[in-house]
């Protein structure tokens, strides 16, 4: 039986014969991978694949030979473009069977299954450089020409049940078969390929503990085989939703958005600096109703230790989260704190046991023992990961995981992966060597980067520089819009990432644009909270803003536009760091803070007094707060003299102006950017190196004072202008 299109409620049924009969017949596997992809009802980020099996002309013989084309090692369905699939010779990849049998020990998890993986590249067709998965032979073995491998909530809500073959059964009737547990290879493969022997007629098989793979002759059959039995399965799950009773009903309420979002603020980078010991962690914090009434319920703290099942989930939510049994209504935030403590000490010991207890002689040593997903109630999920797309999907696995687990429970009990099963997916030499062979993580990786006037000139000139070296950016600004605009920029060069998870401003990417008043304490301090519920943390703030108020033509400036220059040149940037400081010692990691000061510091001359005296002042701030922020933060200035280009504080009548003033000879009819040049050159040709002062040359040192290259450097001072003797510090 199948339904028809109007009659899905579970999925969303959304080929369209239009637009897949145009396509070829590789791009309709990738049409409808996409498809399957974008409903997390049917597969979880970057989880399943999918494969079609295509005749083409070999490109030495021109005879038409069979192409297993498959999703490959590390795609996602929703994003996969063509490029993402593998192809295989389909026979060469069938006779790899005859070298399979003639090991001698031969099975899951033996060394000639983990060895066939290699084997896969010496039968690609076409010169393929995509890499096709452990989840090949799957679709090599199993005769259908087009099958579909998915991790949908209702049918893994099957696979985990105490009683799943009989439910299978239930559901499915003789249409679809089961098959236990098993780590994905080619063993697997062969299984299947025996099971589809004894049922010719089989249309797909329940994965224990994982998923659903099925199959048909065509490829817009076998997407709507998928559909319907997916909403097979999410029909009979309904049935049995016990719904105010799930998860034997709520324990503790919800915290009201307000409460929730003052506690977090205070709440998380406590946490960031505990789980973040060995390596820096980036947050997502997921507050949907799902999720809340979960960890809300009775059940929350025995199916929490149970852990998740679905492979693909567990590798990055770790086997198990770590639960807090903490009353929200009743119980203070210092308590939480406190029970966080004792959690995380008694969870990373439960690691290490568990790593102990199941490692093999030649196992990957220990990884970091925290947990990567935290349960709050009343509050919400927080998920961790090396950078935001990682969280992200962290916090999406677990929301699914939480589905499956609600689903499971309502049918039959649910049951985690066994522990053994776990740390043989979790320490798989395969993964490790997955691992090994990602490239080294940037500089700034793991870092979320505060710029302060990142809308335009120096400000945004660094957003750029560290965003390049894997760096969270958070674009502050006077200007909201521009600040967003640069933040844009950079979203659109990385990307958004993967994983679909995070409530409101948690939900971002690698970079977020904010607003800001550095002469206003309150606007200061709410950037600093909207930084922490959006990553959890800081590490790094940068502040290039600044203010330049030209005197009038007489040389004075007005008592209040003084006022306005301490305000943000002296001031501003106090506040900025105060209201950091209570970020940094939350978390107790080491941070560094760059203030942008002058050159026209340590050089007295007519005309900007008022400048000149506030960054002399801002020189002096630097060595203040690099002794009152000692150990755990590193402060130092930039000091730049006269960049011109695209700068906010050269104008066109400033330029014009100082042209006149140094006897430049220019013609009004030049373009403004011309006339910067101009200007450029005549600075340059005061300095000792003679070449203009460019923004990439200021962003190079903000971005150096940051990092560990300048680990040991507090307190200094570095002019970046071309070389002027009388600035010369002494
Ligand atoms: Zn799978």
């Amino acid at each position: 039986m199948t339904f028809k299109r109007e009659e899905f409620q579970h999925v969303n049924y959304l080929w369209d014969d239009a637009v897949a009969d145009k396509l070829d017949l590789v791009e309709r596997l990738r049409y409808r991978s996409n498809l399957l992809g974008a409903d997390q009802r049917i597969t979880n980020t970057g989880g399943g694949n999918t494969s079609a099996k295509i005749a083409q002309p070999d490109p030495l013989t021109q005879e038409t030979v069979d192409v297993l084309w498959v999703k490959g090692s590390g795609g996602d369905l929703r994003t996969a473009t063509r490029a993402n699939f593998a192809s295989l010779y389909l026979d060469k990849l069938l006779s790899l069977q005859g070298l399979y049998d003639q090991a001698e020990t031969r099975g899951v998890k033996t060394e000639i299954e983990d060895a066939m993986v290699d084997l896969y590249r010496h039968t690609t067709y076409n010169l393929n450089p995509a890499v096709g998965s452990i989840d090949t032979p799957l679709h090599g073995f199993i005769p259908a020409r087009h099958v579909d491998h998915m991790h949908p909530v209702s049918v893994i809500a099957i696979a985990a049940s105490a009683d799943q073959e009989a439910l299978t059964a239930e559901v499915f009737g003789d249409e679809v078969g089961w098959v236990p547990w098993q780590r994905p290879g080619f063993d697997l493969g062969l299984v299947m390929q025996e099971k589809v022997r004894q049922k010719p007629r089989l249309k797909g098989l329940v994965m224990g503990q994982h998923g659903l793979i099925n199959w048909a002759e065509d490829d817009k059959a076998c997407y709507e085989t998928t559909l319907t039995l997916i909403e097979k399965a999410a029909r009979f799950v309904e049935g049995f939703d016990k719904g105010q009773q799930t998860f034997g009903g709520q324990k503790y309420a919800t915290l009201d958005p307000e409460a929730r979002d003052k506690l977090l603020v205070r709440l998380l980078p406590r946490l960031r600096g505990l789980v973040s010991q060995a390596n820096r962690f980036i947050g997502t914090v997921q507050v949907t109703e799902p999720v809340l009434q979960f960890i809300n319920s009775h059940d929350a703290a025995r199916l929490a230790e149970v852990g998740t099942s679905c492979p693909d989930h567990f590798l990055r939510t770790k086997i198990k989260p770590l639960y807090v049994d903490w009353n929200p209504q009743s119980e203070s935030l210092d308590a939480l704190i406190e029970k966080l403590e004792r959690g995380l000490a008694a969870y990373r010991a439960d690691y290490a046991a568990y790593y102990q207890a199941c490692k093999h002689p030649n196992s990957p040593a220990m990884r970091d023992p925290n947990p990567t997903v935290i349960l709050i109630p009343g509050v919400g999920l927080i998920a961790w990961g090396k950078n935001k797309s990682e969280s992200r999907v962290t916090a999406e696995f677990y929301s699914l995981a939480i589905d499956v687990m609600r689903a499971s429970e309502a049918i039959s009990h649910y049951q985690g992966l066994p522990r053994q099963e776990a740390f043989d997916i979790e320490y798989w030499l395969l993964e490790e060597a997955k691992l090994k062979r990602q490239p080294p993580e940037k500089e700034l990786a793991r870092n979320v980067v505060v710029v302060i006037g990142a809308g335009s000139g120096i400000g945004k000139a660094v957003a750029h520089r560290v965003a390049r070296e894997g760096a969270h950016v958070v674009c502050a600004d006077l200007s909201a819009e521009g600040a967003q605009q640069t933040a844009q920029e950079l979203v659109k060069v990385y990307g958004l990432g993967i994983g679909v998870a995070g409530s409101g401003l948690s939900g971002c990417g690698p970079a977020i644009g904010l607003g800001v008043d550095i002469t206003s304490r309150e606007s200061v301090r709410a950037l600093f909270e909207q930084v922490v519920l959006a990553y959890g943390g800081l590490d790094n703030v940068i502040v290039t803003a600044g203010i330049f108020v030209p005197p009038t033509k007489d040389g004075r400036i007005a008592d209040d536009k003084w006022s306005l220059t301490y305000a943000v040149n002296v001031i501003g940037s106090y506040l900025v760091a105060d209201e950091a400081k209570a970020v940094w010692q939350a978390q107790g990691l080491k941070g560094s803070l760059v203030l942008t000061t002058s050159v026209n510091a340590a050089v007295a001359k007519p005309g900007s007094v008022a400048y000149d005296t506030s960054k002399a002042a801002a020189n002096h701030l630097v060595r203040e707060l690099a002794i009152e922020l000692a150990p755990l933060v590193r402060v130092n200035g930039l000091a730049p003299a006269t960049v011109v280009e695209g700068s906010s504080m050269f104008p066109r009548d400033r330029v014009i102006s100082s042209l006149t003033k140094y006897h430049v000879a220019y013609d009004d009819s030049e373009t403004t950017e011309a006339l910067r040049d101009k200007l450029a050159g005549f600075y340059a040709q005061r300095t000792l190196t003679k070449a203009p002062i460019t923004l990439a040359d200021q962003a190079e040192v903000a971005y150096l004072l940051s990092s560990s290259q300048f680990a040991k450097t507090t307190g200094q001072i570095i002019s970046v202008d071309g070389g002027l003797p009388e600035a010369f510090l002494r």
